[in-house]
């Protein structure tokens, strides 16, 4: 299946710019999720994709083919909304049927094994008799993925599918479409505002920001090497610390740091912005190497049964999660693991020197979904 290439694209409602100039490529045979804040632009690039929008400038292009005048109908591309449109009084397996009926190039015993295969995947068996109406929303859903799969179309989008479930029957269709996804390889772009379900279901993650991608990577990439401010607080829950360093002397320093790092070659600015996350950072109950003098401020127990502590360090205060094997008492020793800190200048990444970070330290893990 292609892939999608974008080349300037931009969409100005009046003078209101919702995506501005995009040059990207959407990898083919790949779940592609577009992740990002309310009004980022998000649907408005995906309706851009079906055709259900025109790009103000430039081009989207399928594989080789130029789609940007074609109407949705002409793109064979899938579309999976927070709403779809079913029919009640017909059959789940009617239902499913219903776009292949229609192609004259699919024989009956194929539409019938394609139907079979898309009912096996996403676990429907027990319910091709039943009426629409008779199902849930998460179900009702999944009719509609795998009516849209079953078409065989090049490309499916979705857009915030599982909005409107209740967050059981979420876990089961997000393991649903995984699975989907991972047996048909099909191009899939998936427009979605919550950061676990992307992080469960991508291959690359496409994080926007005000019409803008400013980042297109692997979510453990886009979780570990944040080019940007913005990603590392997006991503997380909570996000990443930042502080602010004093740079002096070719070194950098911070409260949390029990002595200081090598500053980045050339680099005379007096401040750079160190970000580090708060599952990456460790409590001692005991000073150790690495470690500085921390206070426990305040404790909650989250759902995952981690703690999240706010904790201060000299003059810096930060957000912490540990698990709770350990019991925080009022006075402990923050250890800040030299390999998961980030350095940001003017909200961008800025690298370390070479062979800095020293110490080797476990990266944090970000946890998904189908853990
Ligand atoms: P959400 O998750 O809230 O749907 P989004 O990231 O999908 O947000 P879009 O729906 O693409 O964002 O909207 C991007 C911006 O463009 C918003 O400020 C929105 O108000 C504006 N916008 C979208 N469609 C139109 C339109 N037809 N006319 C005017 N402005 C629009």
């Amino acid at each position: 299946m292609p892939e999608i290439r974008l080349d300037g694209v931009t969409k100005q409602f009046g003078t209101f710019t919702a995506v501005d100039d995009l040059t990207i490529t959407f990898d083919d045979n790949a779940v592609t999720c577009l992740l990002g804040p309310s009004g980022c632009g998000k649907t408005t690039l995906m309706r851009m994709i079906a055709g259900l929008e025109m790009p103000t400038r430039g081009t989207v292009r399928f594989g080789a083919r130029d789609v940007t005048r074609l109407p949705p109908r002409r793109r064979n591309i899938g579309m999976v909304f927070q709403y779809p449109v079913m029919y009640p009084t017909l059959t789940v397996r009617e239902n499913i049927a219903l776009p292949l009926k229609n192609d004259r190039s699919v024989s009956a015993a194929e539409r019938d094994r394609r139907i079979d295969e898309v009912l096996e995947v996403l676990g429907l068996q027990h319910a091709v008799d039943a009426f629409i109406d008779q199902l849930d929303a998460g179900s009702r859903q999944m009719v509609a993925v795998g009516r849209s799969v079953a078409r065989h179309s090049e490309i499916i989008l979705f857009d915030e599918p599982t909005t409107n479930v209740e967050v059981n029957a979420k876990l089961k269709l997000i393991r649903a479409f995984k699975e989907i996804t991972r047996r048909l390889k099909q191009t899939i772009i998936y427009v979605t505002h919550d950061q676990t379900e992307a992080m469960t279901l991508a291959d690359q993650i496409a994080l926007m920001q005000d019409g803008r991608i400013v980042q297109c990577a692997a979510p453990r990439t886009l979780y570990g090497e944040p080019t940007s401010e913005f990603g590392g607080w997006f991503l997380g829950n909570p996000g990443m610390n930042f502080l602010t360093a004093v740079v002096a002397d070719g070194q950098v320093r911070a409260d949390i740091l029990d002595r200081p790092l090598p500053a980045p070659a050339g680099y005379n600015a007096p401040e750079v912005v160190l970000g580090i996350r708060p599952e990456a950072l460790r409590l001692h109950a005991t000073a150790q190497p690495g470690t500085v003098p921390a206070q426990v401020l305040d404790r909650v127990i989250t759902i995952g049964g981690r703690y999240l502590l706010k904790v201060r360090a000299g003059s810096a205060e930060v957000k912490v999660k540990a698990a709770r094997g350990i019991e925080p008492t009022e006075h402990m020793h923050l250890e800040a693991p030299r390999d998961t800190l980030v350095l940001f200048r003017d909200g961008n990444r800025i690298p370390w020197p070479e062979n800095q970070p020293e110490d080797k330290e476990a990266a944090p893990q970000w946890t998904s979904m189908s853990a």
